[in-house]
Order: C-alpha cells, then sequence, then structure tokens
C-alpha cells in the first residue's frame, strides 16, 4: 500500500503498526518518497479489515489523500517492523505544519508525577513542532533542531518503543535531557526552567512586555487589558494603528471577548490554531483601534499554557515581535538586538527555530471559513492538487507576498513573507525560495518560473536572475481568479472572475484593480468589464494617502456634477489634496486606474479619512467599521452599462449627503450597499450575456466582509454558484498560487514541457 497525503511527522507509522500488530498482520511500513510504504501478509479477512480502518483511524493530524494498492510477491515475515526511511529518491512527501499540543501531552504538562510536569517542550507523535525544526528531508532527528540534544535513556526508549505515542517523534524531549527555557533582563540570564516562566507571568501581570519564543518566532506579549501598557508597545514598536491579536487563555475568555459563531469557534479551535478576527464585543483600548473586529487566537504551545497557569493576565496582547513591517524575530541574537528598547525582558528557549512563520490569521466568512495570512499551522502543507508535470515556482505579488513550488503534482504554498520592498522581507524571500526548492530537491534546468507582469516589482526583477529553463508572467488579476480555480483543481471551468483588489499592472501598462474576466485557466481569461478609469496622482504610491485617490476619482465627478472645494470646510481636506489635484489637471505624474482599492480610498476621505494611511487596506477597513454601525440603508447608485462600473453617482451622492449633514456611518452604508448592488447587477447581466453558471471572487476587496455578506444576500439564493478563495488569501497572499496554476496549465498543454 502506498498511502499518499500529510502522512509523515504525525505518528502515522506507529499507528500502523498497532493497528497491524492487533490484526495479528505480519509485515512492514516505512517513509517513502511518496508517503507511507505499508507491506501486509496475513489472512485475507486480516488485510480486508486493515484496508476498512486504516483511513477512519487514522491520527488526527494525519490527512490521507491517496491510497494505492497492488499485490506483491509472499515474503513470509513473521511480526511486524518499522523500517528506516527510503531516501533513494527526490523527497516529495508533504512536511507536516507545526500542530498544536494535543490533550495527552497537555494531561502530563500538569501531572506532578510526570517526568515532563511543567516541561515546555513536551510533545509526541500527534503534536509539537514539524516545519520550524526541520532542517531536511526525510524528518528524522539529525535533521531538525533537536539534532543537538542528544535522548537520554528514558526517551530513548519511548522513541523506540512501536507501542508507545513518542515512537519516533523527532522532536522528544525531557527535562533531564531537552533544551529548557531562560528568563533574561537587562542582558542577563535571571531565571531558568520553570522558574523562567513564573517570573515571565509576573512580569506580564505588572504590566511589562516580554518578547516570548514560540514555533515559528518571537512575540511581544503584554496584558491586553492594560491600556498603559498597549499605548506603550505601540510607541516602542512604531505601530500606530494596526490591529494586534490576543491570546486568550482559553474558549470561554475568547468568547468573552469577541462574538464567536459555531463555524469561528472551529476554526479557533482548529489544528492550525489560526488567530480568527471575530466581531468585537468588548473595546480593549489600543488593541484594534476603530475595528469593529478583533483577532484572537488559543494557546497552541506548551509554554503559552504554562504562562496562563502560572498567572499571567487572560487576555495577552500577542504581536509579531519585529519593529513595523519587519519579518518576525526568530533567531535570539537577532531577537535581542531588534527588540532591546521594545521588550522589558525576553523568554528565550533554548530550541533554535528553522525558519520563521508568523501566526495565521482566518476568518468563519460569508462564503465559509477563509485564511487571510497563510502561515503556522498551515505552511507549508500542500494546498491544492495540480496536472504532474515539470516543477513550477511561482513568486508571487510584492505585498503580502507569498511563495508556490508545485511539485509531482502538489502545490505547497510558502508561509505569508511580507512586502518586499521591506529588505528584510525581501532577504526572507529570497530564504524561503531556496529554502523550498532545496527542501524538495528541485533541478532548476527543469523549473518553470512564473512571476506577475508588473516590470517594477522586486519579484519580476529576480525571476530574470533566476537559473530556470521558462519563465512566463502572469497578469497580477488574472492570477487572483486562477487562485480560487486553483484550490479546486478546476482547470477547464469557465467562470466568470471579478478581482476587486488594491493594486496590479494591467495588459495596457495602467493599474487595474475592478476587473471582469470571462474564461478558464485553460483558455485564459479575457477582461470583459471594468471600473470606469480614472486618474491617479501618484500612480501606485498614492495608496498612501486616501485625498490623493480622492483627488484622482473626483476630478471625473467635477465634469459631470460640478465639486466644490474639499479642502476647507466640512471636508478640511489637506494641501496634498490640492497638489494632486493640480498634478491631475496637468497629468503630471498622473496614471489611470481601474482600482477598487482606490476608490474605497476615495470613499474614506470624503467620510473623514484624510489622513495617512499606516498599513495597507486601512482605509477601507475603516469605511467598512463605519458602515457595520449603521441601520440598514438604501444603495447608492452605482449602475452598471455597456462594460464600466460607473463610481460617479456613487461618490456624488456621497458627497452630497456629507454636505447635508447625514450621518457618517449610514453614508458608509449606503456606498457598501451601493458598491454591492452594483456588482451584483453586472455580474447578472455579463453571466447570461456570457452564458456562465459560475462567478469567482478574488481580490483584497473582498476581504472585506460586509461586502461579501451583502453579495450573499443579493447573490447567493440565484442561479450562480458563487466560488471565493479559502485555503489561499483573496488578498495578494494568494497571488503565487494563481500564477501557479496558469503556468503549470500552460506549462504542460504548450507541450513545452517535454
Ligand atoms: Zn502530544
Ligand atoms: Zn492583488
Amino acid at each position: 500500500m502506498r498511502v499518499r497525503g500529510i502522512v509523515q511527522g504525525v505518528g502515522f507509522r506507529p499507528y500502523v503498526f498497532r493497528l497491524a500488530t492487533a490484526l495479528r498482520l505480519a509485515g512492514w511500513v516505512r517513509n517513502g518518497v511518496e508517503g507511507v510504504e505499508i507491506h501486509l501478509e496475513g489472512s485475507p479477512a486480516g488485510l480486508e479489515e486493515f484496508k476498512s480502518r486504516l483511513e477512519t483511524e487514522a491520527p488526527p493530524a494525519a490527512s490521507i489523500t491517496a491510497i494505492d494498492i497492488e499485490a506483491s510477491g509472499l515474503l513470509s515475515l513473521s511480526g511486524f517492523t518499522i523500517q528506516e526511511s527510503d531516501r533513494r529518491q527526490h523527497p516529495t512527501v508533504r512536511i507536516s505544519p507545526d500542530l498544536p499540543i494535543c490533550d495527552d501531552c497537555l494531561r502530563e504538562l500538569y501531572d506532578t508525577r510526570d517526568r515532563r510536569h511543567l516541561y515546555p517542550y513536551i510533545n509526541c507523535t500527534n503534536c509539537g513542532p514539524r516545519y520550524t525544526v526541520i532542517l531536511g528531508l526525510p524528518y528524522d532527528r539529525p535533521r531538525t533542531t533537536m539534532k543537538d540534544w542528544p535522548l537520554d535513556d528514558y526517551c530513548s526508549r519511548e522513541y523506540h518503543d512501536p507501542a508507545n505515542r513518542r515512537f519516533h517523534a523527532q522532536p522528544v524531549a525531557c527535562p533531564e535531557c531537552g533544551p529548557q527555557y531562560v528568563l533574561e533582563s537587562d542582558g542577563l540570564a535571571q531565571d531558568k526552567g520553570h522558574n523562567a516562566i513564573k517570573r515571565a507571568a509576573e512580569l506580564l501581570r505588572a504590566g511589562s512586555i516580554v518578547a516570548v519564543k514560540g514555533l515559528g518566532g518571537y512575540h511581544l506579549a503584554c496584558d491586553a487589558r492594560h491600556a498603559g501598557v498597549v499605548a506603550a508597545l505601540r510607541e516602542r514598536k512604531f505601530r500606530k494603528e494596526k490591529p494586534f491579536a490576543v491570546m486568550a487563555r482559553d474558549p470561554a475568555t475568547a468568547g468573552s471577548l469577541v462574538d464567536l459563531s459555531p463555524e469561528a469557534e472551529d476554526l479557533l479551535a482548529s489544528l492550525a490554531r489560526p488567530i480568527v478576527l471575530a466581531p468585537a464585543v468588548m473595546e480593549l483600548a489600543g488593541v484594534a483601534p476603530e475595528n469593529h473586529e478583533l483577532g484572537v487566537m488559543l494557546p497552541y504551545t506548551p509554554v503559552h499554557h504554562l504562562l496562563f497557569a502560572s498567572g499571567a493576565p487572560d487576555a495577552l496582547v500577542m504581536t509579531s515581535a519585529n519593529r513595523s513591517s519587519e519579518p518576525i524575530a526568530y533567531q535570539d541574537d537577532d531577537a535581542r538586538t531588534r527588540l532591546a528598547g521594545i521588550a522589558d525582558a525576553f523568554l528565550i528557549g533554548e530550541r533554535p527555530i528553522a525558519r520563521r512563520v508568523d501566526d495565521s490569521v482566518a476568518r468563519a466568512g460569508a462564503f465559509g471559513p477563509v485564511v487571510l495570512r497563510r502561515a503556522r499551522g498551515y505552511a507549508p502543507g500542500a494546498v491544492a492538487t495540480f496536472p504532474r508535470g515539470r516543477p513550477v515556482l511561482a513568486l508571487g505579488a510584492d505585498l503580502k507576498n507569498t511563495i508556490t513550488l508545485v511539485v509531482d503534482g502538489q502545490a505547497f504554498v510558502s508561509q505569508h513573507i511580507g512586502d518586499l520592498e521591506d529588505y528584510p522581507s525581501a532577504q526572507a524571500f529570497h530564504e524561503t525560495i531556496a529554502d523550498l526548492v532545496s527542501m524538495y530537491e528541485v533541478d532548476w534546468g527543469d523549473v518553470l518560473v512564473a512571476c506577475d507582469a508588473h516590470p517594477q516589482y522586486i519579484s519580476t526583477g529576480y525571476a530574470s536572475e533566476l537559473p530556470a529553463a521558462e519563465k512566463i508572467s502572469v497578469q497580477h488579476h488574472r492570477a487572483h481568479i486562477a487562485s480560487v480555480l486553483a484550490e479546486q483543481g478546476l482547470w477547464d471551468k469557465r467562470v466568470l472572475g471579478v478581482s476587486f483588489d488594491g493594486t496590479g499592472y494591467g495588459d495596457d501598462g495602467s493599474i487595474w484593480g475592478g476587473e471582469i474576466f470571462s474564461g478558464s485557466v485553460a483558455e485564459g481569461f479575457e477582461r470583459v468589464a471594468h471600473l470606469r478609469s480614472a486618474m491617479l496622482p501618484g500612480g501606485d504610491a498614492a495608496a498612501r494617502w486616501p485625498v490623493q485617490a480622492a483627488a484622482g476619482f473626483l476630478s471625473e465627478v467635477n465634469h459631470q456634477h460640478g465639486l466644490p472645494d474639499l479642502s476647507a470646510g466640512l471636508f478640511d481636506f489637506p494641501e496634498r489634496y490640492r497638489n494632486s489635484l493640480e498634478m491631475v489637471r496637468k497629468g503630471v505624474r498622473t496614471f489611470p486606474t481601474t482600482s477598487a482599492g482606490r476608490l474605497f480610498d476615495a470613499a474614506a476621505a470624503l467620510l473623514g479619512f484624510t489622513r495617512g494611511v499606516t498599513f495597507e487596506g486601512q482605509a477601507a477597513a475603516w469605511v467598512e467599521h463605519l458602515a457595520t454601525s449603521a441601520p440598514a440603508v438604501d444603495p447608492y447608485p452605482f449602475p452598471f452599462s455597456g462594460d464600466e462600473l460607473d463610481y460617479r453617482p456613487l461618490l456624488s451622492a456621497m458627497m452630497v449627503d456629507r454636505l447635508h449633514g447625514r450621518d457618517r456611518s449610514e453614508i458608509a452604508r449606503a456606498f457598501q450597499r451601493g458598491l454591492a448592488q452594483g456588482l451584483a447587477d453586472a455580474i447578472k447581466s455579463l453571466s447570461r450575456f456570457q452564458d456562465l453558471d459560475t462567478v469567482v471572487l478574488s481580490g483584497g476587496v473582498f476581504q472585506n466582509e460586509l461586502l461579501m455578506r451583502d453579495l450573499r444576500s443579493l447573490l447567493g439564493d440565484g442561479p450562480l454558484q458563487i466560488l471565493t478563495n479559502h485555503a489561499v488569501p483573496p488578498n495578494d497572499g494568494g497571488v503565487s498560487l494563481g500564477q501557479a496554476g496558469i503556468a503549470a496549465v500552460r506549462g504542460q498543454r504548450s507541450g513545452v514541457s517535454g
């Protein structure tokens, strides 16, 4: 039997051993190059029962995608054994993502008689680190960051006992032989072992900021209910407004902070233990300013549980340890240097982290669960099955970058890397490419590289330096649409694809982001409609200043309806607005755009967001926040005709209502409803005209949950099937998967694949 899926590093071989032994079957099991291989000999009834139970009783973290069975020669074996890994060919087995501590280990953690009582590195084959400790494949202890801690007799006995839960648990350790946690402050180790954790909990209770080493990097932790320390953290981290995530002690505490639907509860407790965005029910000062949602997660490592058990506050801000926008710190010396002046103390675990992996972010959305940042707990799991063929490496977009590597028909999406404009993120980008390419032993001579069509993207520039056999560039918004179809392996499905997004390089060199396509991954996507074009002063740089987008979009409105002076009075736009109008009038550094993200920015400016944004998507999130608190209102007009959605009546109505003193949240709601109504009208009309029954929605704007709920109520019960992202984000974090899908299908079918 060949078993494929996530079957290595999840306790699968001991499980097979126990099942085979119980059924009195002889044979062996081993990790092979494509999963787990099993040889069985015994009675037909026993073999039959093994087959029927193998999948249903598999360990919780295992995920089987295929079982191939063939007859083999009789070896007349007696007994069942676990064999060494097969290392002959290149490894395409899946690496398990990191796993949260399991219930058995949690019980032992608090059992005073257990050898691992209060031991922060307790784990077993069902739980613990995987991707963040793996240095190479196949997954065995000498190729993990635990290689420098030899097992003592106790751990070794468990490790070699097929009946034990820790049989071949590669990171297994105990307080006698394994790593420990140390508390450092003022550059000195103050406490070690459990005392270090107790001391950290005391510091957190006293209102300090503590850097805590977790699975994929350091967190900065502080009491989420302590406004003073939260403000201090923002100041020291140079993070003015972007929301912080909160780790709640237990599900009940999480439920007191946010409104959790049953789907959100499932997501929160799922094996990936992501940060779950849900409507906040209580204001935690400074944690998520001007945001109706709060991101919460549950403890997932033993050290998190021990902190809470030692009296840490029941809701902790747990934010990636970095200065604003840098990648998360994951190496001890780097953390000490970069976090000096931010953290009052460091809770440092001695086990090294093999690679940086941030927390994931997810939401139980209107169209099902969706991952908004794909990292710890998900990466590097395969997200999709592709046509088999040559390897494909897709480099993603420059913002919210991820990369995708397709090997032997499996698409592996990297963890969230970040914005490549930041030098440390660009370094992480190079490291991650090298990491995945070497991990899967991919030969550059075979690789088809896919990148964005933007000539100025850093990732595009990097593509041309790679020693790959062939390269193709993929238009940004087509990649968004393909990301949804790739998740489901729908290569030939003809769809209407709507990409409402921030910024992407269009076919005509202008800034796209409000595009509707028709077609399939296999035949390509033709642009059939778009947002009416506006002139955008400053081009891509306008994304930082909503009033700059407002100047561009409102200049168009001007010609039709007359534009009041917005730089004074009620609107009070800053000087930048007037300068931007000048740029549009003179045509200086001004570029045509159809970006829906910039339309949101213009709306935000009209609603009073006249300062600069401090993180991507902030203005749109602010509009949604305003709109969420409003009662039901009629939509503003956003008419669709020909191949254009016309924003002019929409913005014009907003401006008039503002001047008439209408409540801002009502205006925001009417804007959002107008957007949804206009888009739904366009979708209905185009799908009829193009004879399509399936619609794909992808792009950063669709992170707006209120827009998704409106679209669901407008389209959900109709004849159209709506497809959205689930496994990869609708934002630019999903672009690499879409690029890979288009490249793989085009590459295989055009005959260049050989
Ligand atoms: Zn465990
Ligand atoms: Zn995008």
